[in-house]
């Protein structure tokens, strides 16, 4: 049986819960917390196949990454964020109002996201077939110059970064999240034809300007759901990305959400854990190595349930 390495975050035993701003200023405590860490966790261990390792990359490295892919007043920025949660205008997705606030704890928390999934990747490189990066607060609403929905440094990127530097070229990201990854989407752009992303999201995107016409990059998929989708509809467009993805990469960059998930506080989808199975046994048939970068997902019951029916769809059920 193939096995599955679980790149588990440094903690650090930091607080580092999300804070969100309602329209009008308002500041609410986010559903992004080191809790859905540790059910993500569960529902993994759960499975046979699958063996925890800690986060190992280098500061440096995870400084370097950085730098490759955000700008200097971008990093600048979050490297002065005080212990308050501070709102930074000059940090919005351009065309929109800044919706997330910044302090030093979540940008520490946000620089262990990037370097378990560099961790992950670096585990591809090494040779194993899949990896597993268990981390927050997700990435892929940042880009190269902006924060946004939780998001405050790109860790899909990152891998996809790692990869590239490990000779794993050219690479696919799928990103299976409920929204449009607004920054992975700036990011990839910029590697030219090292990167293709395709992503399966919600409509209506509200988190690129008004007008923005999706694909937004030459080499980018971008396929999206009016209402709940059919799970049998959704796995099918899961299957036609994959398809067209392993005709031409070395390997893939998952970005998972459990946002769809049935119950989740930001989504409106109803998938129950099979979907995710099912999601599973799909990357499989591709022969491909695959690296998990989480994203979103935020109902804390049905994390485990969901994470768990996943590495079973990639790894073929427990032998017991
Ligand atoms: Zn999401």
């Amino acid at each position: 049986m193939s096995e599955l390495v679980m790149v588990e975050q440094r903690t650090n035993g930091l607080d580092a819960g999300s804070v969100w701003i309602r329209e009008g200023g308002e500041r609410l405590e986010g559903q992004d917390c080191d809790a859905r860490l540790m059910a993500l966790r569960v529902g993994l261990r759960r499975h046979f196949g699958v063996r925890a390792v800690g986060a190992a990359a280098a500061d440096e490295t995870v400084d370097q990454a950085l730098a490759a892919l955000h700008g200097s007043r971008h990093l600048e920025a979050l490297a002065a964020a005080g212990e308050d949660p501070e709102v930074m205008p000059e940090l919005a997705p351009p065309g929109l109002e800044p919706d997330i606030p910044v302090n030093a704890a979540l940008v520490a928390a946000a620089r262990e996201a990037v370097r378990t999934a560099i961790s992950a990747a670096d585990r591809l490189v090494a040779g194993d077939r899949y990896a597993y990066a268990v981390c927050r607060p997700p990435g892929h609403h940042a880009g190269p110059d902006f924060i946004g929905g939780y998001c405050y440094l790109n860790n899909a990127a990152a891998a996809v970064q790692a990869l590239r530097e490990g000779g794993l070229t050219p690479v696919g990201i799928l990103d299976l999240d409920l929204h449009y990854p607004n920054g992975t989407s700036e990011l990839v752009e910029r590697m030219g034809v090292d990167a293709t992303l395709h992503s399966l999201h919600a409509a209506p995107v509200t988190n690129v300007a008004l007008g923005t016409l999706l694909p937004r990059a030459p080499r980018e998929r971008a396929y999206a759901f009016t209402g709940a989708p059919d799970p049998v509809a959704y796995l099918a467009e899961v299957e036609r990305s994959l398809v067209e993805l392993a005709l031409d990469v070395t390997a893939l960059v998952v970005s998972l959400g459990y946002d769809t998930a049935e119950g989740d506080p930001h989504g409106t989808w109803h998938f129950g854990p099979e979907v995710f199975a099912g999601i599973g046994r799909l990357l499989a048939a591709t022969g491909l190595p695959v690296c998990v970068v989480q994203e979103g997902g935020y109902s804390l019951e049905a994390l485990a349930p969901c994470s768990h029916a996943f590495a079973a769809g990639l790894l073929g059920d427990d032998p017991v």
